[in-house]
Formats: structure tokens, C-alpha cells, sequence
């Protein structure tokens, strides 16, 4: 979970550009009357989401205007073919953050998913579901770039209190601190846990909001699976390295997988810390056979 920047989209521009082509001049009339309460509206979400309140979001318009901006979100946002494209691709392409030092790989064919590190991403997210919020579909800040398995384990969730409100990556900053943590529960067939880590955070809101999302975008399975597939492929090596090696350089070796990174939150940090300080895994280790 890295915080990204805003996307610096004008929304005025943004909604004339969605209507300009449009056949329909009653629609086209309607929206182009209703851009500055629009644009109100858009700008109040900051307000609510700043105070972690978005999850008592109720501002709306008249059904049929809220249902042509859904409309236009599916016809001219996400469709190639349109000029209105361009902001769905302006959002894709995201900037993390300027004060965030987390290792997020960066070039030009790609971007990873902000939320779990581990796809690229490749939809966007209405953090207040359209389905509910129809008049949001175009707010750029309503839209968060992630991968297409977060998007789906998320579906249409809709938070009831200040506790439950997702992670929003426009506004939320979780860089200092160290909240991903594993588990090992199982020593002797490698099974792991990974959680979010109550005693890395001092506001009590902030933990509950941060265990909630790892909890409704399936963040912990994703990771177990990827630490026990890790796991499979480095064991022989490992137990190898183990029964050669004293138990420090052993310490050493394990950390040696991790030191390009300078996050704690990602799975493989998370992971081979806690291998490191394991002493059961070593003597796990050296008292394992291998061909
Ligand atoms: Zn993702």
C-alpha cells in the first residue's frame, strides 16, 4: 500500500471532453449545466476523504445526469477510441508519491499495482463503488490504478464507519511504518501467515482501516503463496547453505536475499527477516536430508 499522487486532471476539461461528440444534445446540455455542481461535488470528496469521512459520502445529483456520467465513464473514459481516454490513461500511469522512498519498480512498459506489489496494474478502482456512487464515476480522485486481482477481490465494497474506510492511496501514508509481519505456523511444512502488525501503529483508526483492506483485497493469501512458492524453489539451497555454514553466516545469507530493499512492507522482507531470526528453521534445516 503506497501512497501515489493525485492525478492533476481539471475536471471541467475533463467533463467537456467526455460530452464534445456526444449525438445526444439533451444529455450533452444536461452535463454541460451541471459541470460546476459537479465540480462542487468532486471537490467536497477531497474534503470528506482528508477527514476520513468518505464512508458518510452522500452528495448527489438528479438521477438522470448521475446516470449519463456513468454512462460517459464506460463510453468515453475507458474506450480507446475516445479523447476522454487520455485520463484513464493519465491515471493508469500514476506517480507515486514524492515523499515516498518505497522500492516501486518504475519504467516505461509498466506500472505494479500500488495496493499488493505483485501485478502490474491494469484497471482502475472506484474507491466508492459506481454501482452506489454513479455520480463519482468521473472524479479522478475516486479512481485508484490496481491490479486486476485486487479489483476483483474488492467488488463493490462499501465502508459503514470511520474504521472501516479502505486505504486510499491519494490520501493515506503508511511509509514509516513497518505494518506487514509474518508468521511461521507451521515450522516443519514451511506454512506461513502474513498480518498486519497491531503494534506498528500508534492511531488505533488507522490499524483497523490498514487490517481491513489487507483483509478485503486478499493481500495475506496473495503473499502466502508467494512466500511458500519462494520456499520451494530456494529449500535445497538452503538447507545446502544451512548445514555448510555457522548459524551468523547463515543469518547473513538469508538477508542477502532482501538487502535491495529498503521497505519492510514487502512479502520477501517480511519473510526472510523472520527466516533469519528463526533459530528452529536453522536446526530445521541442518537436521534435513537432502539429494
Ligand atoms: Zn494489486
Amino acid at each position: 500500500m503506497i501512497k501515489i499522487e493525485k492525478p492533476d486532471i481539471s475536471v471541467k476539461k475533463l467533463f467537456h471532453d467526455c460530452i464534445y461528440n456526444l449525438k445526444r444534445e439533451n444529455e450533452k446540455l444536461l452535463i454541460s449545466h451541471s459541470i460546476e455542481e459537479l465540480e462542487n461535488i468532486y471537490k467536497k470528496y477531497d474534503e470528506y476523504a482528508i477527514e476520513n469521512d468518505l464512508h458518510k459520502f452522500d452528495m448527489r445529483i438528479d438521477t438522470e445526469t448521475e446516470n449519463i456520467v456513468g454512462k460517459l465513464y464506460k463510453n468515453k473514459l475507458v474506450n480507446p477510441k475516445e479523447k476522454a481516454r487520455l485520463y484513464y490513461d493519465k491515471i493508469i500511469n500514476y506517480q507515486k508519491s514524492k515523499k515516498a522512498s518505497s522500492p516501486i519498480k518504475f519504467n516505461d512498459e509498466f506500472r505494479i499495482c500500488p495496493m499488493c506489489h505483485t501485478s502490474e496494474v491494469d484497471n482502475l478502482d472506484h474507491y466508492l463503488p459506481k454501482a452506489k456512487y454513479p455520480v463519482l464515476s468521473l472524479n479522478p480522485i475516486n479512481l485508484i490504478p490496481i491490479c486486476s486481482k485486487c479489483n476483483r477481490n474488492k467488488i463493490d465494497y462499501i465502508p459503514n464507519s470511520k474504521y472501516d474506510n479502505l486505504i486510499h492511496l491519494y490520501f493515506d501514508d503508511l511509509e514509516n511504518l513497518n505494518w506487514l509481519n509474518i508468521e511461521i505456523t507451521n515450522i516443519d511444512t514451511l506454512s506461513f501467515t502474513y498480518y498486519v502488525d497491531k503494534l506498528a501503529f500508534e492511531d488505533p483508526i488507522l490499524y483497523k482501516r490498514t487490517k481491513r483492506t489487507f483483509e478485503v483485497f486478499g493481500i495475506g493469501k496473495t503473499y502466502e503463496i508467494l512466500a511458500t512458492t519462494e520456499m520451494e524453489d530456494q529449500i535445497v539451497n538452503l538447507i545446502h547453505f544451512a548445514q555448510c555454514s555457522s548459524k551468523n553466516e547463515f543469518q547473513e545469507y538469508l538477508l542477502s536475499f532482501i538487502k535491495n530493499h529498503t521497505s519492510k512492507n514487502i512479502w520477501k522482507v517480511a519473510l526472510y527477516k523472520e527466516l533469519s531470526e528463526n533459530d528452529e528453521f536453522y536446526v530445521l534445516l541442518n537436521n534435513t536430508k537432502y539429494f
